[in-house]
């Protein structure tokens, strides 16, 4: 460390923090701004993680730690997925990037249910499109979101079905907004179809080391590797210091701004640790629960498609029965599926349903005798969630009409879809929520809490795109 005090700390590396970073510095005084960034893990390139995958040796493969090793989860049922390390999960995340839609951020006012955001999608729209720019999002012309520009990357192309759908439901069936990039584009390769997201061998999903490398390169940045933060002084509503272990020493950095960027689970461990006495801190994690649909067609074979979820579907989203029932959105899973019977093998299509699911206060992060290890207790998803997956199936066959559907088969749901939400939620007031509509915390003016623990309600679409909108908004509204 070459200083004992920062204008800025920010702790991790992930979307939240990168985005947030991206915006403070191009506002900050070109010369004089300290940042300082502590990360828990390491560097592990994208080259060295295509080694590991085709079963080569790598030094990098132990560097960072296992993401199941570094909490305790109360619920061996529910599965909790994520990456540590530099980039967080933009190294494994699969580039799915959808909007949100504007009732997401209302969903108190227009159906009774949860509470509605302190900020507004129309807030959010320009930083949006910003998001949109910097990781080059492949998208349609035609959105069910309001959306004033047009995406960077043309979109890809629909598999038969897709076309079908389209045709029958127009904006309400598009190409999916996403981040796999549709053409090359900024050294990343176009996406082939491989569906190996996970780990792209060709490089075309935006990660943080493909493209933001420039945020940590920033001579006004610093960047310690292996610093695990665990608490942060809070006095006078002041947050102070961060405290960190490295190496296996502790140290403590006083800093002017704090910006906690771990993720959901760990942002809450971190705050809990510190004292933090809001009574949502922790409080309200969950994800959205998704299920796959399988569906065996008459006769039509279902080919094409140039990406790995080649279509949103916005049938069941938006609409009245959000006051009984949970959203869901439909994504057309173009992964290598094949029926087992001999001429029909490519007569088939798949959906990952995925439905919005609550926050609810029996499910909560809390603190553990190993303060770098937070506890997950999680009962299991709401009622609200649970009759959103009953709707859906007595509506599908119907709203798959025009397709020669010979049977409809439904999945267990998956145990995670990999999105931590709500743990420290946005709100108007210290009354209902732990920060408010910048990020920062209702009682510690100078503390970002990031990410999609933010998230006053869940809504089915994929987080990322809109908490790297939100740590965009934040940087911009308060330096
Ligand atoms: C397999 C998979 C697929 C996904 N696909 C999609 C998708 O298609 N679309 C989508 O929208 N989302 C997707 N996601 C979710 C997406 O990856 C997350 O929403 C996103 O990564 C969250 O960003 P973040 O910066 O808040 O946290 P993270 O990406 O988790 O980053 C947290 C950072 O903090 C560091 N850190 C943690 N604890 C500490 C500590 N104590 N001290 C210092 N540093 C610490 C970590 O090492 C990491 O760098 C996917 C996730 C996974 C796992
Ligand atoms: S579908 Fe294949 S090429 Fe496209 S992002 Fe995923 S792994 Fe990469």
């Amino acid at each position: 460390m070459k200083h004992t005090s920062y204008d800025l700390v920010v702790i991790g590396t992930g979307f939240a923090s990168t985005f947030f970073l991206h915006k403070y510095l191009s506002k900050a005084s070109a010369s004089q701004a300290k940042v300082l960034v502590l990360e828990k893990g390491h560097l592990y390139p994208h080259a060295e993680r295509v080694k590991e995958k085709r079963g080569e040796d790598t030094p990098y493969a132990s560097l960072n730690p296992a993401s199941q090793d570094t909490f305790d989860n109360h619920n061996e049922k529910k599965g909790w997925v994520f990456t540590q390390g530099f980039g967080g999960s933009s190294n494994c995340w699969y580039g799915c990037t959808p909007r949100f839609m504007p009732s997401d951020f209302r969903m108190q006012s227009l159906y009774g249910i949860g509470n509605d955001w302190p900020l507004q999608y129309n807030d959010l729209e320009p930083y949006y499109e910003q998001v949109e720019e910097i990781m080059s999002i492949s998208g349609p012309a035609m959105t069910p979101f309001p959306k004033k520009a047009s995406y960077p990357l043309p979109p890809h192309s629909f598999s038969t079905v897709d076309k079908i759908l389209h045709q029958e439901y127009g904006h309400l069936y598009i190409n999916q907004p996403t981040a796999r990039a549709s053409v090359a584009v900024n050294g990343r390769n176009a996406c082939c179809a491989s569906t190996v997201c996970h780990v792209c061998p060709v490089n075309a999903k935006f990660t943080i080391e493909n493209s933001s490398m420039g945020v940590y390169e920033d001579p006004r940045v610093e960047l310690l590797y292996g610093a695990q933060v665990y608490s942060l002084d809070l006095e006078q509503d002041v947050a102070r210091k961060a405290n960190f272990l490295k190496d296996g020493k502790e140290y403590h950095v006083a800093a002017e701004v704090i910006a906690l960027g771990t993720n959901a689970m760990f942002n809450a461990n971190i705050l809990l640790n510190s004292g933090d006495t809001n009574p949502f801190t922790g409080k309200g994690i969950g994800e959205q629960i998704g299920l796959q649909a399988s569906v065996y067609l008459d006769n039509l074979e279902n080919v094409g498609g140039s990406t790995w979820v080649n279509a949103n579907g916005y049938m069941l989203y938006d609409g009245n029965h959000r006051k009984d029932f949970a959203a869901c959105l439909m994504e057309s899973n173009n992964a290598p599926y094949f029926r087992l019977e001999r001429g029909k093998w490519r007569q088939i299509a798949n959906f990952r349903m995925v439905f919005e699911d609550l926050p609810e206060a029996h499910n909560f992060v809390s603190t553990t005798a190993d303060r770098m290890k937070p506890a997950v207790h999680f009962k299991g998803p709401s009622d609200y969630a649970l009759r959103g997956i009953e709707n859906m199936k007595a509506k599908l066959p119907s709203l798959l009409s025009r397709l020669p559907v010979e049977k409809i088969e439904y999945a267990a749901p998956y145990e995670s879809e990999a999105h931590i939400l709500g743990s420290t939620r946005m709100s108007k007031t210290a009354a209902e929520g732990v920060i408010d509509s910048h990020l920062l915390h209702h009682q510690y003016r100078n503390l970002f809490v990031l990410g999609s623990g933010s998230f006053t309600t869940y809504t089915p679409a994929n987080p990322t795109l809109t908490l790297s909108a939100l740590s965009l908004y934040a940087a911009d509204h308060s330096f």
